[in-house]
């Protein structure tokens, strides 16, 4: 059950982002508040979170995009949805909004970049579709496991149906990376999830994923201590050690990070079982600044990604893979 409030929002509704990633694609959040409900989803944390099974629907959105682009000297290129929600919830409303804003970017030429959980619904993939071209999708997906999907994300589709959503995505010619984030310790991590689902996403005509691994703060502890079988938190919160606090570039904040060993062996599995499918692996370079990585790619590329990209001062003290 989801409580939806209406609000207008007052800031501006095209954000820019801190990550690397992002750097010249302003953001757009629809919403505050997800019903996917994901536990380890880091906008629990955030002050405009109205708390779980709570969405705040800016009403005003699509309006204030129109006037926004029009005073803007150069339109961007592309807008990513959603840096802290989901453009494609389960939300009769917020669909409706999505729609509407989506038809009116891709009408206008500028492309959209999306990453979700949620299923899309057909209407929305027949705006899509004729437009691949100027669409990028990532789907976040961490398991096949229905059931440590059922557990840490409760409101969000079945993994075989957001693997049945990302077939229907590479056969509509869209541009489409999984998000293997976050992956979590002593859960998903292990040899034989790994390469169930990587083995799957590659079956389904997937390329190229993106990692990560959990971080902590404390909003997000907290909800999983309050939602997992006591056993089960233990064994995922006994990985950190609060001592492990890492400032991560995504949000100019500090985490409880994994362990660096840890994440490096993690990572490298992922990287091993996926190369064994045919994939690539982005290790999110926001989220692991001590380690060899790349830009994850979060809304896909772009012709004029590489200048852009290149300016940003993150990739600027990046090492290159292998070194
Ligand atoms: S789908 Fe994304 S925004 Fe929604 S609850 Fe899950 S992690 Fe958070």
């Amino acid at each position: 059950m989801v409580t939806v409030t209406l609000a207008q929002r007052k800031s501006a509704v095209l954000t820019p982002s801190g990550l690397a990633c992002l750097a010249g694609i302003p953001t757009i959040n629809l919403t505050a508040g997800c019903p996917h409900g994901c536990l380890y989803c880091y906008s629990q944390g955030y002050s405009c979170y109205p708390g779980r099974g709570r969405v705040v629907l800016y009403a005003n959105a699509l309006e204030k995009l129109k006037s926004e682009l029009a005073r803007k000297r150069k339109r961007p290129q592309a807008v990513y949805f959603s840096p802290a929600s989901d453009l494609f919830q389960p939300v009769p409303e917020v669909l409706e909004m999505a729609y509407g804003i989506l038809e009116y970017l891709l009408a206008q030429g500028i492309g959209v970049a999306f990453l979700t959980k949620g299923r899309i619904p057909e209407g929305h993939m027949e705006l899509l579709r004729p437009k691949a071209a100027i669409v990028r999708a990532q789907v976040g997906l961490v398991t096949l496991d229905p059931d440590v999907a059922a557990r840490f994300e409760p409101g969000a589709p079945r993994p075989a149906d957001r693997l049945a959503q990302i077939h229907s995505l590479v056969a509509g010619g869209i541009r489409t990376q999984v998000r293997l984030d976050p992956i979590l310790p002593g859960v998903t991590d292990d040899r034989g999830t790994l390469s169930d689902l990587l083995a799957a996403l590659a079956q389904a005509g997937v390329d190229c994923v993106a990692a990560s691994t959990l971080f902590l703060r404390p909003a997000l502890a907290n909800a999983l201590k309050a939602a997992l079988p006591e056993e089960e938190c233990r064994k995922l919160l006994g990985h950190f050690k609060p001592a492990d606090r890492l400032a991560i570039h995504a949000e100019h904040s500090t985490v409880t990070a994994l362990p660096l060993g840890l994440r490096r062996e993690i990572l490298t599995r992922v990287a091993d079982v996926a190369r064994r499918h045919g994939l690539h692996v982005n290790v999110c370079a926001c989220k692991n600044p001590d380690l060899p990585s790349q830009c994850c790619g979060i809304a896909g590329d772009w012709p004029a990604d590489g200048p852009q990209a290149a300016q940003h001062p993150l990739f600027g003290t990046l090492k290159q893979p292998g070194h």
